[in-house]
This record gives C-alpha cells, sequence and structure tokens, in this order.
C-alpha cells in the first residue's frame, strides 16, 4: 500500500475502531484521492479529506413499538447527517438486521460522491434500522415506521435532510413515514422522495436505480463499439434495483439468466423475460416470498445459499449488496468472458475483487458512478415538489439518461490512463470529489 495512503488509514481506523466496511471504503476513495490531492495542495492544506471522513452529525435513537401480539419491541434508529457542502443531506434509509453504524457510515461516505457526480445540489446521508421487515404484518410495519419517523422528524427536513429508500424500505415504508412526519410537522412538503404518485413521487423514480445501472453499462460497453444486443447477463438480488435493471436489459436486447435473493440463486439459461419478471415482482413486492419459487413455476435449476456468479456472462449485474462477490467470484466472472461489471449494489465487489477486474482491464463500473441513478432522479422528485409539478415519464427518463451519459463522461475525464484504459474507480472518485472539495474551500473551515 502507498505509505501516505497508510498512514492516513490507520489515523481513520483509530478513530473508528471496528467500523470495518467505514474503512474499506474510505481506503479505496484515498487510494485514488491522496495521489490527485498531493497535485492539488490547496486541497491538502484544507485538510479536505480528512473533513470528509468524518460526519457533520450522527444521530443514533431508540425506537420502541408494539408487535401485533402487543409485546413491546426495540429497535435502534440511525440517521449519519455525512456532509452538506453541496445541498441538503440526502441519502437512503436501510431496514436490515445487519445495519450498524460501520455500514451506515460507508454508505453515506459514498453517498457525498455519488450525489457530486449526478450534479444536482445535493449533500450526502443515511440512515436506517435494525429493524428486519421480513415475516412483519404491514401493522407492524406500519407501527414501526411511525415510531422511527416521531423521533427521526425532529432531524429531517426538505432543505435539511431528505431520506429516501433502500434495502429493506421501498413504496410502503416511504409512505408510512411521510404519513407520520406531515401529521406531527403539519407540512406537506418533499421531506423523503420515492414517494407514491398520488403525494408528489417522481415518476421514473421507482426504476431509477435499476436502469441507471444498465445505462451506465452501455456507456461503457460504447467505449469498446459494443452493445446488450444478444449479452448474457448475470443479476444478483431480486429486489428493486435488480427488478429494474433486469427490465432495461431485456428492453435493450440483453438476456438475464440469474437472480438471487439472501438463501440463494435461480438460473434460467432461457432468460427472465416480461411475462417472468412480471411474477418476480408480484412475488417480491406484493406476496414477499422467496425467489427459489421462480424455479419451481417454471422449472429451472435454484442452487440454495449459492450467489450467481460461477454462471458464465458477459455481463454481471451485482444489485443485492455489499461484499457479495469476492476475489474468487471475480476470478470466475473473468476467466468465463464476463467483461463488464456494473454495480446496481453500494460496494458489492470486496478491494481485491475490484483488483482483479482493474488487472483484467474490464469494463468495471463502481456503485458510486453507476448505481447513481436512483439519487438522479430523487434529486429530481425534489425539484418537482418544489416547483409544485410533475414531469411525465419521457422527461424523466430522459434527464436520467442524461445524467448517466454525463456521469460516465467525468469518470472518463479524470480516469483515463495514459494507455487509453478508463479507470472508473479513480474517475468516479476524483470526479466526485472536487466539486464537494470546491464548495468546502469556499466556505471556509466548517
Ligand atoms: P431491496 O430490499 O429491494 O432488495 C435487496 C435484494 O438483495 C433482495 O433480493 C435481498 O434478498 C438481497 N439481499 C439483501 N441483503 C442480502 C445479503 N446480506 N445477502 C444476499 N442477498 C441480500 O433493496 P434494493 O434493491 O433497493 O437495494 C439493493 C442494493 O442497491 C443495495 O446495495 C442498495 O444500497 C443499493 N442501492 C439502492 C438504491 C435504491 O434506489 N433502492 C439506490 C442505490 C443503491 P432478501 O429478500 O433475501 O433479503
Amino acid at each position: 500500500m502507498d505509505p501516505r495512503v497508510e498512514q492516513f488509514m490507520a489515523q481513520i481506523i483509530a478513530k473508528n475502531a471496528h467500523e470495518n466496511e467505514f474503512h474499506q471504503a474510505v481506503q479505496e476513495v484515498a487510494e485514488s484521492l491522496i495521489p490527485y490531492i498531493e497535485e492539488n495542495p490547496k486541497y491538502k492544506h484544507a485538510k479536505v479529506l480528512e473533513r470528509i471522513a468524518e460526519p457533520e452529525r450522527v444521530i443514533l435513537f431508540r425506537v420502541p413499538w408494539l408487535d401485533d401480539k402487543g409485546e413491546i419491541q426495540i429497535n435502534k434508529g440511525y440517521r449519519i447527517e455525512m456532509n452538506s457542502a453541496i445541498g441538503p443531506y440526502k441519502g437512503g434509509m436501510r431496514f436490515h438486521p445487519t445495519v450498524n453504524l460501520s455500514i451506515l457510515k460507508f454508505l453515506a461516505f459514498e453517498q457525498v460522491l455519488k450525489n457530486s457526480l449526478t450534479t444536482l445540489p445535493m449533500g450526502g446521508g443515511k440512515g436506517g434500522s435494525d429493524f428486519d421487515p421480513k415475516g412483519k404484518s404491514d401493522n407492524e410495519v406500519m407501527r414501526f415506521c411511525q415510531s422511527l419517523m416521531t423521533e427521526l422528524c425532529k432531524h429531517i427536513g426538505a432543505n435539511t435532510d431528505v431520506p429516501a429508500g433502500d434495502i429493506g424500505v421501498g413504496g410502503r415504508e416511504i409512505g408510512y413515514m411521510f404519513g407520520q412526519y406531515k401529521r406531527i410537522r403539519n407540512e406537506f412538503v418533499g421531506v423523503l422522495t420515492g414517494k407514491g404518485r398520488e403525494y408528489g413521487g417522481s415518476l421514473i423514480r421507482p426504476e431509477a436505480t435499476g436502469y441507471g445501472a444498465v445505462y451506465f453499462a452501455e456507456e461503457m460497453l460504447k467505449t469498446r463499439g459494443d452493445s446488450f444486443e444478444g449479452k448474457v447477463v448475470t443479476v444478483s438480488g431480486s429486489g428493486n434495483v435488480a427488478q429494474f435493471a433486469t427490465e432495461k436489459v431485456n428492453q435493450l436486447g440483453g438476456k438475464v439468466v440469474t437472480l438471487s435473493d439472501s438463501a440463494g440463486y435461480i438460473h434460467d439459461p432461457n432468460g427472465i423475460d416480461a411475462e417472468k419478471l412480471a411474477y418476480v415482482m408480484d412475488l417480491k413486492n406484493v406476496k414477499r416470498g422467496r425467489i427459489k419459487e421462480y424455479a419451481d413455476k417454471f422449472g429451472c435449476e435454484y442452487y440454495e445459499g449459492k450467489r450467481p456468479w460461477e454462471i458464465k456472462c458477459e455481463v454481471a449485474l451485482p444489485c443485492a449488496t455489499q461484499n457479495e462477490i469476492n476475489e474468487e467470484d471475480a476470478k470466475t466472472l473473468v476467466s468465463n468472458g464476463c467483461f463488464v461489471v456494473s454495480e446496481g449494489a453500494n460496494m458489492p465487489s470486496v478491494p481485491e475483487a475490484v483488483e482483479v477486474y482493474i488487472e483484467n482491464k474490464i469494463l468495471y463500473g463502481p456503485g458510486k458512478a453507476a448505481n447513481a441513478g436512483g439519487v438522479a432522479v430523487s434529486g429530481l422528485e425534489m425539484s418537482q415538489n418544489s416547483l409544485r409539478l410533475s414531469w411525465t415519464r419521457e422527461e424523466v427518463d430522459q434527464r436520467l439518461h442524461q445524467i448517466m451519459k454525463d456521469i460516465h463522461a467525468t469518470c472518463e475525464k479524470y480516469g483515463k490512463d495514459s494507455d487509453g484504459f478508463i479507470n472508473y474507480v479513480n474517475g468516479a472518485n476524483i470526479g466526485g470529489f472536487v466539486k464537494v472539495a470546491e464548495a468546502m474551500l469556499a466556505q471556509g473551515a466548517v
């Protein structure tokens, strides 16, 4: 490791003990940024990197709620307000039993650079709870969301901090949280994004992250004169991002052959077409069932406890969770001919896997660039709420598409090596950093 990175990381680890995911995210960024900062000493003197690695504010609170048996349950609620240099804090809420400070700080840190890349005026934040919506009734989810918002509403606002969805937080949860915020604060404002269409949501928001990851992959393919036409694609996850990534791949002429959940994956060599995808959406979003049921329904293979990276493909779209592709998985992907990885999920590839991609010079779009479409359309939802207007589906999709092209161009500008290879990791990290750093310099030691 570069000794300057090592020295910087020693401080981060000392100050944030046991926060492994946070260390991982900061180190990846530091490796790109420290050489750049050495060449641009104004950022070094102002300690911009040290400052962006420290949250502006961390809010941690108790969330008590009554289950259907009348028993009190207690969860933790969090909001990390990471950086507001270029706009109000913005980032999703995650409800999953694995949620802890380390995971939310890594996500909030990534979010700062991601939001900057979108070109929209949004700072970075993230939040959530160790609450597990799986197996809970709608009423239990509602009571939990109301209790969480009873505290969270003191800290957020349309011009302060605007949460959205993430793992375990979809339209249902956003609706319950919005209702409680409105009731307590007595104001109808765009304090959350990912809202239903009837009460201020934007068209294309549900689709945005998955569509965006595919648009980004399409731009990467174009740099080699290629397209999705006829490509075999593996997708992990079967939630919001995975579903709409699959839909967009189908529209562009590719064939998605896998989907997964935390229990295992299905392999459908004939492709998950529109009809089968409609079944998945109903299974996951309405019935809240398991992906195994797809294999029973359509007569394909199901692999319990495994991940889809052993299946031969040309394009891989990890859309489930962090650290879901290890070094071995990455080697298997590359040796099977995969040459495009576009991350719908946040930090799905471990650092050793990223090294495999870069060494083999494949087209690798890291999450903070490739999955920025979700927050970009959240930004467009905020604009529409402020204007009290709603744009058409075509208009929002066209803006999303343009933003993904612009993010690709930024990565190319800051990430192109002397041999012409585009290192999208450096491109996204430096491209996202510059705007935030300039704003922080202008605002002084805050
Ligand atoms: P969902 O909750 O809709 O779906 C998550 C999917 O990933 C489910 O299939 C889930 O399976 C699977 N999954 C979750 N945790 C694990 C795990 N530990 N191991 C294996 N599989 C797991 O979430 P989203 O689709 O919204 O989010 C997916 C990823 O995309 C996350 O990394 C998120 O941060 C990222 N992202 C999401 C954005 C958005 O707009 N929603 C924006 C940008 C990034 P199961 O049902 O079994 O838990």
